[in-house]
């Protein structure tokens, strides 16, 4: 068989399956024939039933055969009644067909042989007729809705791809024919961003426009496959590859629709450059069920989320279903130590380059229910893919003012608390209540209390994000860019920003010493500090030779082994009460 008969073949099964699953179950043939067969018979039989004069014992009594007219007649009634309550359209033609050469013969009978008897019979012939067309044009009426419901079962209302249903019957379809072919999950990359800052309505129409560009892509064939891509929800979609040769044309076909979101979209007047994370697996070489094939292709995708891959495309492989397992172990820790409470903090000091204690970062803290620390490398990553970020951040902030509160009622010390909030928990309806709330609680003036917000918030959600940190700003709160360096924010978007803290991150620490172009680096991030009118202080200080560096390069603030690991809350208390007998 040709390429080309093939995927004939193939985009017969796709249609198929759709059809399949929006058509109506078909009624048999076979009842047809028999209604209408059971039409002409009584009908033929009504007439000569009336005119007998014969009797016919009926449960014991004599009965003029005539008075079974009536039930013959019924009965073609109920025939031509069941013909267009099954066959629809079919089925009223036929009745029409079958009922309307009645009335000439009823009127001719009627005319030459004056048999007035035959008047009755004219009547119901129209009532039925008119019965006929009514019951009709009600079950159109209802068919059309109910085809349109159908429809709507397995097209996706927003984009009008077929929908996740639609996409497991075709997937169902192709593994009982034993069919090779690849499944690709897709998620589009910061979408939720967009609307977080844009709107929903935008949002809308940036699916609509993605889902448009991959379905004129589908069907085109210019991928050489021959594909079908379905919306799973949210901004999930699934491409389904058939008829693909080499594991070459796979991936020929997976960048084809990479390269489909390369050029920008324009919505509400601005200019968006979408990309998504592409994981794919193969039937049957990757997974030889259902269930399997769509975690194996998730576990690819994830993998290109995880690795933030510049490439977008990830073939599973079985090592990362470790990874799968690891992160589902790691995110059923996370909840269990949230709904226990047991998600705690430990307080990193920050000095001045006096070394005078500034304050203490609250770091988030979790044991596993046998007591083994996790480390917080190893969940908050996993808390943020699964959308448990904000209640950990929650929980940190809370319970480290409430410490805190205290510990500035017993020593009166002026130092800082500053907390790591996540910009899904920032972006909350309610996150500015939630800080005015942790303020009245724990009795922490406002401007003892620092937020850190990473840069990436600056770039993926910046307006949103401005006008919450500006609200902060003027609750008195301090504003601290963390990871400063690591992503890549311009000088623009900085200045915007209220923020009086940049902290450089310990990556451009660890190089200071061994390249004088890293420790012009942050030299220059120190400047710009400045001008900007930031403090500027340095994550991850851990020898004296960065000490000294940074010193003569300006820099305001430490926080780092060198002077201070992460302690517990007990002993940032000791150190506390030490500074403030100093
Ligand atoms: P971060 O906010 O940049 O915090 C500084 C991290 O650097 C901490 O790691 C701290 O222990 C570590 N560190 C500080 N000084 C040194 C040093 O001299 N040497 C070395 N090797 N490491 C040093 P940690 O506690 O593992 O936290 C890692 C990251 O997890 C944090 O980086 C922060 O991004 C995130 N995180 C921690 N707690 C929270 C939280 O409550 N909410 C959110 N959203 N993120 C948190
Ligand atoms: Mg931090
Ligand atoms: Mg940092």
């Amino acid at each position: 068989m040709s390429t080309t008969d093939k995927k004939e073949k193939k985009g017969l099964t796709i249609e198929k399956t759709l059809n399949k699953l929006s058509a109506e179950k078909k009624v048999s043939p076979l009842l047809y024939v028999l209604l209408i067969v059971m039409f002409c018979v009584s009908s033929a039989l009504v007439g000569r039933v009336a005119r007998s004069t014969g009797m016919l014992t009926f449960a014991g009594k004599a009965t003029p055969i005539a008075s079974f007219a009536g039930v013959l007649s019924s009965l073609s009634n109920i025939c031509v009644i069941l013909l267009v309550v099954f066959f629809k359209k079919k089925g009223f033609i036929t009745s029409m067909v079958l009922l309307i050469p009645q009335f000439p013969l009823v009127i001719y009978r009627l005319v030459s042989e004056k048999s007035y008897s035959s008047v009755s019979g004219l009547f119901t012939n129209f009532f039925t007729v008119v019965a006929l067309i009514l019951l009709y044009a009600n079950s159109k009426k209802a068919e059309n809705y109910q085809t349109k419901l159908k429809e709507q079962a397995v097209t996706d209302r927003l984009t009008e791809l077929p929908n996740r249903y639609a996409c497991n019957e075709l997937v169902k379809t192709l593994v009982e024919k034993n069919e090779r072919f690849a499944l690709c999950s897709i998620d589009l990359n910061n979408f939720k961003s967009i609307n977080d800052t844009m709107g929903h309505d935008t949002g809308n129409k940036l699916l609509k426009g993605i889902a448009d560009r991959w379905k004129t892509a589908a069907d085109s064939g210019l991928s050489g496959t021959n594909d079908f891509i379905a919306r799973q929800g949210g901004d999930e979609f699934i491409l389904l590859i058939c008829d693909y040769n080499t594991a070459d044309d796979l991936m020929n076909t997976v960048r084809f629709y990479v390269d489909m979101l390369e050029k920008k979209l324009t919505v509400a007047e601005c200019d968006f450059f979408i990309t998504a994370s592409f994981g794919y697996a193969e039937f049957p070489n990757d997974a030889d069920n259902i269930d399997a094939l769509f975690s194996h292709a998730d576990a690819a995708m994830y993998e290109v989320k995880r690795t933030n891959s510049s490439n977008h495309i990830r073939k599973f492989t079985p090592d990362l279903m470790q990874n799968v397992e690891h992160t589902l172990e790691t995110e059923r820790k996370i909840r269990t130590a949230l709904e226990n409470n047991t998600i705690y903090f430990n307080l990193q000091p920050q000095y001045d380059i006096s070394h005078k204690l500034r304050g203490f970062e609250a770091l988030a803290r979790m044991k596993d229910s046998e007591g083994n620390n996790i480390s917080p490398g190893e969940f908050i990553p996993v808390a943020e893919k699964v959308g448990l970020i904000d209640k950990v951040d929650a929980s940190v902030f809370r319970n480290s003012a409430n410490f805190f509160g205290q510990l500035i009622r017993k020593t009166g010390t002026d130092i800082t608390l500053s907390v790591n909030v996540s910009v899904r928990h920032m972006m909350k309806n309610d996150f500015l209540e939630e800080i005015e709330d942790i303020i009245r609680t724990s009795g922490v003036p406002a401007n003892q209390l620092e937020i850190e917000i990473t840069e990436s918030i600056m770039i993926d959600s910046a307006e949103k994000a401005l006008k919450c940190i500006n609200s902060i700003k003027s609750m008195g709160l301090k504003i601290a860019i963390d990871d400063f360096g690591t992503g890549y924010s311009s000088l623009s978007y900085l200045n915007k920003f209220p923020a009086d803290l940049l902290k450089v991150d310990k990556s451009f620490i660890d190089k200071m010493n061994s390249s004088d172009s890293s420790k012009q680096y942050v030299a220059a991030i120190i400047s710009i500090g400045h001008i900007m009118d930031f403090d500027v202080i340095s994550e991850g200080v851990e020898e004296d030779a960065q000490l000294d560096t940074l010193r003569s390069i300006g820099c305001d603030f430490i926080q780092g082994y060198i002077w201070g690991r992460p302690l517990s809350p007990e002993a940032a208390e000791e150190l506390v009460m030490n500074s403030v007998m100093q």
